[in-house]
């Protein structure tokens, strides 16, 4: 049969399980009701990164807000959390007998504890396997984030992204969906310009990877999507005005704005219904492990070529991209992809995220080496139609130089 809204058809919305189990508990002084929400009795693990939280006043509100608890705390933990750090938070988890897990910071920490979850219960020989080998996780601690950085989606999601030397690897796990966030706008004031753009560019990137893909019968998803992508473009420059000003000269509502976007952008709400690419993702996930690139800043190297090298299947969303986003209704529709492509590029630059490897100081010769990640990886049919294979990834590798 081929009649309108006809279940069989490629357009059709796809079957969907939501569940979202993550608490939110948005706005200014939020921290301070925890307590609420972590099981009475918990001896708590407070995990965090490098310090940021002691340098802006966080650690001090979390520990003002845990005196009725038993915790113990676990710094260190840095940017694309490493197994090894986390293994050793594994390892004081069970001598303490922690039984709730929070985590203070950014998506790396709140990563990194999730895997410590998944970890501090895993019955196999080595918790590696969860990422490595796809190991389903059968159990996990409860855990909860108190967010510091717009990006991630991390604080409403069960994802979570590890690496071990060259292997920079995702798990996902219903059971590490954290029971509780606070998003307290003001935290965000103390972060500097390359982590407010790094996060407005991931917020963005994952909004895309669900939104441009083939056409679906999804006008709910779609301008959810679009809603996103208009308020990231609109607020992200507003927020980098801001980079360094005290907090009495804050805008909390641009902070506030960016903040609901980059969790509504990865919530898992968007993609629902809908295919969804994640390409940009994984070769992104290479050029951290190899080059050393911020997450954010692979996207953007990455992105603007996935979309020229995917412009025929992508199209007709590319015009729709381009129409809604970018307002380009008129002309010669070829026209209008290429100009929206070019201003996705101009956007990331304009937040002072750069576009090309080669202004990162490296050449061609890294091409051979991702390639080799990707395939080892196992990265060989990426995409919502899986045809993004080596060489399509070659393609925009090469002209992502
Ligand atoms: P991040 O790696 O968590 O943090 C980057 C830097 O920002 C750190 O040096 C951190 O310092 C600092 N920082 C954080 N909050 C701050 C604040 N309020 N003021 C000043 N500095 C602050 O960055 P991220 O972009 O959130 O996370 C990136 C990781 O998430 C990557 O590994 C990426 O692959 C992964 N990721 C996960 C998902 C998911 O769904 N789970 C999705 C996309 C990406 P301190 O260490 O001192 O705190
Ligand atoms: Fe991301």
């Amino acid at each position: 049969s081929d009649h309108p809204g006809d279940k069989n058809k490629e357009s059709a919305v796809n079957n969907f399980d939501y569940h979202n189990p993550t608490r939110i508990l948005f706005g200014e002084g939020e921290i301070a009701n925890i307590g609420n929400y972590i099981p009475a009795g918990s001896k708590v693990m407070v995990l965090y990164g490098g310090g940021s939280i002691k340098a802006n006043g966080v650690y001090q509100q979390v520990s003002d807000a845990l005196a009725e608890f038993d915790w113990v705390e676990h710094g260190g933990i840095s940017p694309n959390p490493k197994y090894d750090e986390l293994m050793a938070a594994v390892k004081t988890v069970k001598e303490q007998q922690v039984d709730f897990l929070l985590a203070v910071g950014g998506g790396s920490v709140a990563d990194g504890t999730k895997f410590v979850a998944a970890a501090a219960h895993f019955e196999g020989q080595d918790p590696w396997d969860i990422l490595a080998k796809q190991v389903p996780v059968t159990r996990a601690l409860p855990l909860a984030t108190i967010l510091t950085l717009p990006a991630t989606g991390s604080e409403a999601n069960g994802n979570s992204v590890v690496t071990r030397g060259e292997d920079k690897l995702a798990f996902n796990s219903p059971l590490v969906f954290p029971q509780f966030s606070v998003l307290d706008p003001t935290t965000t004031y103390t972060l500097p310009a390359r982590q407010v753009a790094n996060g407005v560019v991931d917020a963005f990137v994952h909004t895309i990877e669900q939104y441009l893909t083939y056409p679906v019968n999804s006008p709910i998803q779609d301008r959810f999507a679009e809603s996103l992508l208009l308020t990231l473009i609109e607020e992200g420059p507003k927020a980098m005005a801001d980079v360094g000003k005290p907090a009495e000269q804050q805008n909390y509502d641009v902070r506030a704005n960016i903040m609901w976007a980059a969790t509504l952008a990865l919530n898992t709400l968007i993609g629902k219904g809908v295919p969804q690419d994640w390409a940009t993702h994984m070769i992104g996930h290479e050029l951290t492990a190899v080059l050393g690139l911020d997450h954010a800043q692979t996207l953007a190297v990455v992105l603007p070529n996935l979309m020229q090298a995917q412009r025929q299947p992508k199209r007709e969303k590319l015009l729709q991209y381009a129409e809604r986003i970018w307002g380009l209704n008129e002309g010669d529709e070829e026209t209008r992809i290429d100009v929206a492509i070019a201003n996705t590029r101009a956007f990331f630059e304009t937040m002072k995220v750069k576009t090309r490897i080669s202004e990162y100081g490296h050449g061609a010769e890294v091409v051979d080496t991702l390639m080799a990640q990707l395939e080892r990886h196992g990265m060989v049919k990426l995409g919502e139609r899986g045809d993004i294979d080596l060489g399509r990834s070659r393609e925009i590798l090469e002209a992502a130089l």
